[in-house]
């Protein structure tokens, strides 16, 4: 299955913010964007043209490896979300959060989506006692997630529970148990995501 691969400081450079797909090493001082906090490259230093399209294209290729989405797979995103009720922009943020691999980076279940991806492709994964291990899988609410019984991955979850404070209020998990459930789809305010939904919709309506 394609996935966004690739160096991920350099993603951060070229976008110019912590997009915190490292997991801790991202609140230490070896982040490289505190280090090095220009784009990657030759001309990296060089003054950068700035025009209306390169701004909706930035922003839509942050939001792209913030989620370790791929351009086509994204594209899809956005024509689902263009096809549902209410605002475009929102409804992608919100097909993109539900995403499982997402789910479990944000119940605190993985340090980063990358490894919350890894974990569910090895099956370690369930969702109402059944494995999936397809990480673009969109969590519904009332869906209970939960670590398969024999998983070898416990330490590495509860070295990332260890790290998280907060759960956000659209989903509820026991890091003990190491289960949890979806209560609700969320809404914008409580996405907390450097992502400015409404420039990809203008990219993407040209
Ligand atoms: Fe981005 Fe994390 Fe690398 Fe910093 S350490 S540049 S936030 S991936």
């Amino acid at each position: 299955m394609a996935r966004e691969t690739g160096p991920q400081c350099k993603m951060c450079r070229r976008e110019g913010e912590k997009l915190f797909l490292k997991g801790e090493r991202c609140l230490t001082e070896k982040c490289a964007i505190e280090r090095r906090n220009y784009p990657p490259g030759e001309h990296g230093r060089d003054r950068q043209k700035q025009s209306e399209y390169r701004v909706q294209l930035r922003e839509k290729q942050k939001a792209r490896r913030y989620y370790g989405v791929l351009e086509k797979q994204f594209r899809n995103y956005y024509h689902k979300a263009s096809q549902q009720e209410g605002i475009t922009g929102e409804n992608l943020l919100t097909l993109l959060e539900c995403r499982f691999d997402n789910v479990v980076m944000r119940l605190g279940f993985a340090a980063s989506r990358r490894q919350a991806r890894q974990m569910i492709r090895h099956g370690h994964w369930l969702i109402n006692g059944r494995r999936v291990d397809i990480p673009s899988c969109q969590v519904r609410p009332g869906d209970v997630v939960s670590l398969k019984a024999d998983a070898p991955t416990e330490a590495v979850i509860r070295e990332a529970t260890a790290l998280t404070a907060q759960v956000p209020a659209w989903l509820q998990a026991d890091h003990d148990s190491i289960t949890a459930k979806m209560l609700r789809r969320p809404d914008r305010r409580e996405i907390a995501t450097p992502v400015q939904e409404q420039l990809i919709v203008e990219l993407y309506s040209k």
